[in-house]
């Protein structure tokens, strides 16, 4: 079976948001950077490094005016005609955050970048900002406010803004009390609601703030973030770092294994992926990564034994018996087992359409047409377990 790229999403990548891991030993707090993204006024962007020094305690530099790179135009306008102007202009916060998120210094805590242009995502129509959970990189559009506004009241809804998506970034979801932390449609909302963490979120702050820039937790983050963007080589060097520092983490050596599966270290991946399973006999995650790792062309053979193994220890039988029916299917081109796990799936009360669909499709063999994948793509999913998907050679 051709194999060109196995790529996992981490675990810790897209799971349900943890609470900051505190790394008191580690004491290297790093730097804050502010970076503009086309013309940003200078009062904007002072406004943005006072909003981060104070919420951050950490000395805060500004780098030098990016231009808005093309492809983090929105899709409506990547749509359009080439060689036209999109007659209303906006960037896509997700391509922009992934854009930043790329090559910053070593020593960055966080990172503010900042634009007047229009943000959005394919999910959102407008945003005033954007921000991931464990990840460094925030972007919000400042935008001209259309009515007069005090310097002072400038700041304060500067402030507000960072400090909400600074809250993303230390995992704090959005918030039903009167916190800094409520969702806000517009940016004159934000003038009617607190710019203040409630207790709970003050916390999930305090926590943020502690960390340090060479603590596990920290190294963790960054290597989460670094293999959300495809960024492999700096994915593996942060993990190692976690390992490095953390060595009984079982976790932070799943996550190495798989972001060495990514890079096509195939055997190292192999080595860290068993020690962690060593290290935590009850997780299925080094059994599932190995599993696809030996689906996905390394060795075939052996991908079903780990792909069992990976079941039997899942928490979830409704997600896990979807998932294993789903590598069957797909990568191993056995039917027949694939079939047995759909049918766990649906006898464990799993009525997962595509578990439905697939079944349905397996069972009717005159449609049956399996073609080899060239690229696969898994990915964990907190809600249905592991994902995986295939897209066309390359
Ligand atoms: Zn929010
Ligand atoms: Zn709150």
């Amino acid at each position: 079976m051709p194999l060109a790229i196995v790529a996992v999403a981490l675990p810790s990548a897209c799971s349900a948001p943890q609470p900051v891991q505190r790394d008191a030993a580690h004491k290297t707090p790093g730097v804050a950077y502010v970076i503009p993204y086309g013309a940003v006024p200078e009062a904007e962007l002072r406004r943005a490094a006072l909003a981060l020094a104070d919420l951050t305690h950490r000395p805060v530099e500004r780098l030098g005016a990016r231009p808005l790179p093309p492809d983090t135009l929105s899709k409506h306008c990547r749509d359009g005609q080439p060689g036209t102007a999109c007659p209303t202009p906006s960037y896509d916060a997700s391509r922009l955050l992934d854009h930043t998120l790329r090559g910053l210094p070593d020593d960055a805590f966080r990172v503010v970048a900042v634009t007047t242009e229009p943000l959005d995502t394919p999910a959102h129509e407008s945003l005033i900002g954007y921000a991931r959970a464990g990840e460094r990189a925030i972007v919000y559009s400042a935008r001209a406010p259309g009515v007069y506004l005090t310097e002072a009241a400038h700041r304060r809804r500067v402030r507000h803004i960072v400090a909400h998506e600074l809250g993303h970034t230390f995992s704090a979801g959005h918030c039903e009390k009167a916190c800094v932390m409520a969702d806000v449609v517009t940016v004159a909302d934000l003038d009617h609601t607190t710019e203040h963490p409630c207790p709970r979120h003050r916390h999930a702050f305090a926590a943020g703030r502690e960390m340090s820039i060479d603590g596990p937790g920290f190294r963790a983050d960054v290597g989460a973030e670094q293999m959300r963007i495809g960024a492999w080589d700096p994915a593996v060097a942060a993990l190692q770092d976690a390992v490095r520092l953390d060595p009984k983490n079982a976790r932070h050596r799943t996550a190495l294994g798989i972001a060495l599966m990514s890079q096509g270290r195939l055997l190292a991946a192999d080595d860290v992926l068993r020690d962690a399973a060593l290290q935590a006999p009850g997780a299925p995650q080094p059994y599932y990564a190995r599993a696809v790792m030996y689906a996905a062309g390394f060795d075939p053979y052996r991908a079903s034994a780990h792909l069992e193994a990976g079941v039997m220890r899942d928490g979830d039988p409704v997600r896990a018996h979807r998932a294993a029916g789903i590598l069957y299917q797909d990568l191993l081109d056995r039917p027949k087992a694939a079939i047995q796990h759909f049918e766990a799936h649906i006898r464990y009360g799993g009525r997962d359409p595509e578990v439905i669909a697939r079944l349905v499709y397996l069972l009717s063999p005159t449609t049956l047409t399996i073609t080899d994948p060239e690229v696969i793509i898994a990915s964990w999913d907190p809600e249905r377990g592991l994902m995986i998907a295939r897209a066309g050679g390359r």
